[in-house]
């Protein structure tokens, strides 16, 4: 009989043990490059002032019950969630299934385990490297849905691996296949296409109808302007299921297209668990039955979403004052990341032996890929207690005025 008793240890959640022993280090320089969380100046955690306005309102003049949302979650935030991923028009016309989720992980997991069982595909396709729960999440496909890596990232000259991603989808990948994109910011790398290299890659999914899953972590934390960070699904959805595809053969599309939309970096609401998941179908597909299925699998695993931070987003987006102090705090957010960018470059170049650090300025959003070793990281942590994750990835987001010095000369120590 199966027994509980022989379980085998699994090691920790690395980004998670790191904040943990982070949290535990008493040394006074100790410096935290390892969590995706935007940091204030002081390093401090950040309410955004339109999120602290948006609870104001909601507490002086809504009479705030508890009540449970429906399954699908609150429909008044699911409308400005799918406006602000697709844009207003594009929403308005496309035939798109939406849930509220439990954030951005949520969504992947819903979807995940929707197209496993209904679309059936033999492969999942996942960039090398990649936000590491990606592959966690999909163990829901195993053993009949295959993980495979698409190479991402040049690592000798710290750039997009572009031929690698087509080459590797143009011979490997079948139809019906999903394809995990990051819409924007690049975890861990830091390195998006551009819109050239969004737009071939868009024509290959619809010529070899591979099913394209966008997950959409930090809209508006690159850029600090949601329509650019949203440019790459939005050109996806007009180039797959767009006005002009309603007169196609529905048989030479792709099956449809996703995305796993989180709030938790671009509101700062991570604890509070705010996402979407949108399933975009060609124009001719019917909808009800994919909805009906997506909201089994919610009723399972949730019964229905949170409400708090559902309807501060909600407050945030359907009021146009609310809004422009939103998008003016994802400009200190995004802004203040980009100038730590360049001042750790500058700090590590002062020295003349680590060479060009230009990539730091060149990647966006809140990560960077360092290039340093596995071990260079640990000395990093055990000498210099500056925690950053082992593949050598950073977030910008632990880098302020106050240490910067510090964290360049313990790199350029490492790196001697
Ligand atoms: N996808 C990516 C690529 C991420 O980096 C993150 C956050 N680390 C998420 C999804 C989802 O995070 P959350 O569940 O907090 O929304």
């Amino acid at each position: 009989p199966v027994t509980l008793r022989d379980i085998p240890q699994q090691p920790r959640d690395e980004a998670f043990a790191l904040t943990a022993d982070f949290k535990a280090d008493n040394h006074p320089n100790k410096v935290s490059l390892s969590a995706g969380v935007y940091r204030d100046g002081n390093s401090k955690p950040w309410v955004l002032s339109s999120v602290r306005e948006a609870k104001r309102i909601l507490h002086e003049t809504t009479n705030l019950d508890h009540e449970y949302l429906p399954i699908q979650g609150l429909d008044s935030f699911l409308d400005v969630a799918r406006d602000l991923i697709l844009g207003k028009g594009a929403a308005a016309t496309a035939n798109v299934v939406s849930l509220q989720t439990i954030s951005g992980t949520g969504a992947n997991h819903v979807g995940a385990a929707f197209l496993v069982q209904k679309l059936q595909p033999k492969n999942v396709f996942i960039s090398d490297p990649t936000w590491s729960n990606h592959h966690l999440v999909w163990t829901v496909g195993a053993p009949t849905v295959t993980q495979r890596k698409y190479p991402y990232y040049d690592f000798s000259n710290h750039t997009l691996d572009f031929y690698g991603i087509m080459s590797t989808l143009e011979t490997e990948a079948e139809e019906n296949d999903v394809v995990i994109l990051h819409a924007c910011s690049h975890n861990p790398t830091g390195a998006d296409p551009s819109r050239e290299q969004w737009q071939s890659l868009a024509a290959l999914f619809k010529r070899k109808k591979l099913f394209a899953f966008f997950d959409s972590a930090y809209q508006g934390f690159a850029t600090g302007d949601v329509e650019a960070d949203g440019w790459a699904v939005r050109h996806f959805q007009q180039t797959l299921f767009g006005e002009s595809s309603a007169e196609e053969d529905p048989s030479s599309a792709p099956p449809g297209m996703c995305i796993a939309q989180s709030f938790a970096k671009n509101f700062g609401l991570y604890g509070e668990r705010v996402g979407a998941f949108h399933l975009i179908l060609p124009k001719q597909t019917p909808a009800a039955g994919a909805r009906s299925e997506l909201l089994r699998l919610v009723r399972a695993e949730i019964s229905n979403p949170p409400l708090f931070g559902a309807r501060i987003v909600q407050t945030v987006l359907s009021d146009a004052k609310l809004r422009t102090m939103w998008e003016n705090d994802l400009r200190v957010m995004s802004g203040r990341i980009t100038k730590m960018r360049s001042l750790l470059r500058q700090a590590i170049e002062e020295d003349p032996n680590p060479g060009d650090w230009s990539r730091l300025e060149s990647q966006i959003g809140m990560f960077s890929f360092t290039g340093l070793s596995e071990k260079q990281v640990l000395r990093l942590r055990e000498v210099h207690h500056i925690y950053l994750m082992n593949n050598g990835r950073i977030s910008l987001s632990g880098v302020n005025e106050g240490n910067v010095k510090y964290i360049a000369s313990a790199f350029n120590e490492v790196l001697r």
